[in-house]
């Protein structure tokens, strides 16, 4: 059952039942692609046969003459793009590296589109690369609807990322990113980006799929079952066919996507999360996999804690299934390498089940904002883990602190606002999307506070379930929920690579006063958070806001409010009264910020009598 109002039905509605929550960057309509898919496996060489009934329906203001598709498999051919780019960026994936190009031909990966249909009219596809376009016979007008239906051949690559059969693990098919998907259109135009292993957009839509699997097969995938008595293995009341084929048919309500495995030796499992989805577990029937006797009930509590933190999983059911490499996030389900320990596996499955909302139900253009997706899962991923493990409640984001630090030490930083695909190194990207996303989630708490920071998440899914939102969205509903304006702080964050380092350069104790100096040496400008501990033990907390937030957040009790540093002075002051001889000053001793240079963050005075302290090198 849809626990959301359907995708028409939101878009009919007029402006005003969605209110306010409207914002500059969503213009209200977004396309809508409902696939109903006849899948016909040939295992043993490893292809199918596919017809789909799509009906398109353009809710656009624009006349479309053309729908483009996106051909995954076609990647994975020597000379593809996939290829050529995996060979030859600066720090290619092991994953994949000159995998492609050394691939025989019946291990390539391809879709062949034979017949094409728009109505009852013969229409032409054209295929370049992993994008097929469809010519309309007739354009598509603003409001309607149009029936496509496409018939193709297929094989399935060799398992290289993702996608595949035969992984490292012996999972026999991984079938993702596998049938001809359409390509996103929104107010930015159209999002045909050839596939290079990268980020994903997709519309919003039903699916029903039906695959017709030999019989020693059990599947997994996005969506529900619709006839578990007739499969088997398992799955309903009845025995598992011997032989012939066993016909599957999963439904999926509101997904952006749908994704499947299959293999003879995978197990099945359920649970059901308390007030939430049935949790599945499908994997291979391996002693050794012992972890996944653990993973239910973790699973569960990982699902509670994002339906608490973020908002409510609307899909009725999530599955965990072994199968494609490391751990990848498919609407309703996850695909995971399975052979791990318990805290690897419970790692990767918090991961990809956090993708469900960002991915699955923000589902931001991730190719354009992958912070948005990857960084943001990777947050409350690591909020998860460090409360269901125990472990670095200081500082639950430790990793993707030094991750980033790491790489804007090494000068290899890139700005977080480039398109996914197109980094200069595999590392930048990835340090970049998730550790740089995690530490702006993150570090946001410093500008803005921790409990607007949290509330501005769950108001965020909010507002913005099912609305592909991007950076603005965001940014205006931390304004909104703060008060605060946080222009230079997205713009610092997003389009530079500038970072913090506040450094203390200066204690002088008098007979009546206290002087501390400090210099902004990086210059991202953020509030500084000034913490002293008196030589008798006292602690005293300052807030020193950024001029350009034009407000701070709010201050804990017996902190204390000191004037604005404008970004435009590199230096500050602060002048307290009272003689502080033998006290310790700290900056942001709470670690909310990135700072890259901590070893300036913390003054000890050496003794109890009046002295000037400075920083070698920092006199100014
Ligand atoms: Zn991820």
């Amino acid at each position: 059952m849809k626990r959301f109002p359907s995708l028409p039905l939101l878009l009919v509605l007029p402006l005003l039942a969605l209110g306010l929550s409207l914002s500059a960057q969503y213009p209200g309509w977004q396309q809508e692609a409902d696939y109903t898919m006849d899948i016909t496996m040939d295992a043993e060489p490893h292809q199918y046969s596919g017809i789909m009934e799509l009906v398109y329906t353009n809710h656009s203001p624009d006349r479309l003459d053309r729908i483009p598709f996106h051909l995954f498999f076609n990647a994975f051919q020597p000379g593809s793009m996939m290829d050529v780019r995996s060979r030859n960026i600066v720090d290619p994936d092991r994953r994949v590296g000159d995998r492609i190009v050394n691939l025989p031909e019946d291990e390539w990966g391809w879709i062949r589109v034979h017949t094409a249909r728009v109505g009852k009219t013969e229409a032409e596809f054209t295929t370049q690369g992993t994008i097929g376009w469809l010519d309309l016979p007739k354009a598509l007008a603003p409001g309607k609807k149009v029936r496509i239906h496409l018939e193709w051949d297929a094989q399935v690559p060799r398992q290289v990322r993702r996608s595949g059969w035969m992984n490292a693990q012996g999972v026999e098919f991984s079938m993702t990113q596998w049938y001809p998907k359409a390509c996103e259109y929104d107010h930015h135009g159209w999002h045909t980006n050839p596939y290079i292993g990268r980020e994903f957009h997709g519309i919003w839509g039903d699916f029903d799929v039906t695959i017709h699997m030999p019989a020693a097969y059990m599947i997994g995938g996005t969506g529900v079952l619709q006839n578990p008595e007739d499969c088997g293995h398992g799955y309903g009341e009845g025995p598992t066919p011997t032989d012939g084929m066993i016909d599957w048919h999963f439904v999926a309500e509101d997904v952006i996507d749908f994704a499947w495995a299959a293999d003879p030796d995978f197990v099945h499992k359920t649970l059901e999360v308390e007030g939430g989805p049935t949790l599945h577990f499908i994997h291979q029937a391996d002693t050794s996999y012992g972890a996944w006797e653990e993973l239910p009930a973790i699973a569960a509590r990982a699902m509670q804690y994002y339906g608490e933190h973020v908002g409510p999983y609307p899909w009725e059911q999530y599955t965990v299934i072994e199968g494609g490499d490391g751990g990848m996030e498919y609407p309703m389900c996850t695909l995971v390498r399975g052979n791990r320990n318990l805290r690897s596996l419970v790692g990767v499955t918090a991961h990809e089940m956090a993708h469900a909302w960002f991915q699955g139900l923000l589902a931001t253009n991730e190719s354009l904002h992958e912070w948005m997706d990857e960084g943001f899962t990777s947050w409350v991923e690591s909020e998860f883990l460090a409360e269901e493990f125990n472990e670095s409640r200081d500082q639950p984001h430790y990793w993707a602190y030094g991750g980033y630090l790491n790489l804007v030490r090494d000068g290899g930083e890139e700005p977080l606002s480039t398109h996914a695909d197109h980094y200069v190194t595999n590392r930048a990207y990835g340090t970049g999307a998730y550790s740089k996303g995690e530490v702006l989630l993150n570090q946001l708490a410093a500008v803005i506070g921790q409990e607007a920071r949290d509330a501005g998440i769950r108001r965020y899914y909010d507002e913005w379930a099912f609305k592909h939102p991007g950076p603005i969205d965001f940014k205006r509903v931390m304004e909104r929920e703060s008060g605060l304006e946080l222009d230079t702080y997205f713009q610092y964050m997003l389009n530079s690579t500038h970072h913090v380092d506040v450094a203390i350069t200066a204690v002088r104790v008098t007979e009546d006063s206290t002087f501390i100096d400090l210099e902004r040496m990086g210059k991202l400008p953020l509030p500084v958070d000034l913490h002293i501990t008196a030589a008798d033990g006292q602690v005293m907390d300052h807030h020193i806001p950024q001029v350009v937030t034009q407000g701070h957040r709010p201050l804990a009790k017996g902190e204390a409010l000191l004037p604005v540093w404008p970004w435009t002075h590199p230096t500050y002051t602060v002048a307290l009264a009272g003689s502080m001889p033998g006290c310790t000053v700290e900056v942001d001793a709470a670690k909310w910020t990135a700072d890259a240079d901590r070893s300036n963050n913390r003054v000890e005075l050496s003794s109890g009598v009046l002295q000037e302290w400075r920083r070698e090198g920092g006199n100014r």
